[in-house]
């Protein structure tokens, strides 16, 4: 039903038919959802799954219908007879507008398509589109940082960047475990190959980015950052530094070979993310967004983008019924 020929021919203009076609008198886009576990399969059958809403309740939780509730039910325990929203744990659980409006922006994020005929067909409002923009951002933020990767080497070009994230209301994973409004984030990119990493910092003073550099990055890269002085000591740690001020030119004045697609592309579109405040939110949203889609959009379609963006936040928001479940989900 959704499998790859599914999302290859997905795009901006069959896409809402297409995700609710399937649909059998049910919300539109509860099977699709049910199908890649963003939403907890509802059992055909009783007694699927165990409860764990009372310490060693020996109930379980079946579904019934109630008018009022986001999908029209609730789970019930048989025992301490206590009510569970199906989306509790997912992605659903905080969110006001429905599905079909929640696939329709990830879709747009995946194709970071802005051309006006797209829009207008999705049809939804500017704040709608940005708030769950953030969302998307959240779980990139969170698969980037989970890639792991080190990048670099002798030969090897990496470009890194750092700028403040201020959190919004989704946070789950790692924006909800660190304590503060804001954060530092800190990305690199490997020119020869894409990968990247990105980590979390609680400021962006020598010290934290020197620790992180050394432990991202291998020594004898050769690195390009900004001029802010939190990078002054790299080349004592044996990398190959060079700055380049990106709020006046691309170029290093002093060396010429330092002008390049990828750093331009990178620095460009952080300075237009955000002309004044240099390091505001909008330099990491683009930081993270950039990153994040060079390393896993590229050579993919509209259609696999989306596939690929679904499985990562159903990864991360995965309905706590399917650890208790009577059943292989
Ligand atoms: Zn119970």
């Amino acid at each position: 039903m959704f499998d790859n020929l599914f999302f290859s021919s997905l795009n901006a203009f069959n896409f809402v038919s297409s995700i609710t076609e399937c649909d059998d008198g049910r919300i539109a886009g509860t099977d699709f959802a049910e199908h890649f576990e963003l939403l907890p399969l509802k059992p055909l059958k009783r007694n699927q799954y165990f409860c764990f809403l009372t310490n060693e309740c020996l109930g379980y939780l079946n579904p019934t219908p109630r008018s009022t509730a986001k999908l029209n039910y609730l789970y019930r325990c048989s025992v301490c007879k206590q009510y569970i929203s199906p989306t509790r744990g997912t992605c659903f659980e905080k969110m006001r507008i429905d599905l079909l409006d929640f696939y329709k922006v990830v879709f747009l994020w995946c194709g970071h398509d802005k051309n006006k005929r797209v829009l207008e067909n999705i049809n939804l409002n500017k704040n709608t589109i940005v708030d769950y923009f953030q969302f998307c951002r959240e779980v990139a933020l969170d698969v980037l940082i989970d890639l792991g990767e080190i990048i670099g080497g002798e030969d090897r070009h990496v470009e890194i960047d750092e700028s403040v994230l201020f959190k919004r209301k989704y946070r789950k994973g790692r924006l909800l475990a660190n304590q503060s409004k804001q954060v530092w984030v800190v990305g690199g990119i490997e020119r020869e190959t894409g990968h990247c990493f990105v980590e979390i910092a609680p400021n962006r003073k020598m010290p934290t980015l020197d620790e992180i550099i050394q432990r991202k990055v291998q020594t004898g890269t050769t690195i390009f950052t900004d001029e802010w002085r939190g990078y002054n000591n790299l080349k004592n740690l044996g990398y190959i530094h060079y700055t380049v001020n990106h709020s006046k030119n691309f170029l290093n004045p002093h060396n010429k070979t330092i002008h390049t697609q990828t750093i331009e592309r990178l620095w460009k579109g952080l300075k237009e993310s955000s002309p004044k405040q240099t390091n505001g939110s909008k330099r990491s949203e683009y930081l993270i967004d950039y990153l994040f889609r060079r390393r896993f959009f590229h050579g993919k379609n509209p259609g696999e983008r989306f596939n690929l963006m679904i499985e990562y936040i159903a990864n991360q928001y995965r309905s706590e019924l399917f650890n208790n479940a009577n059943f292989e989900p």
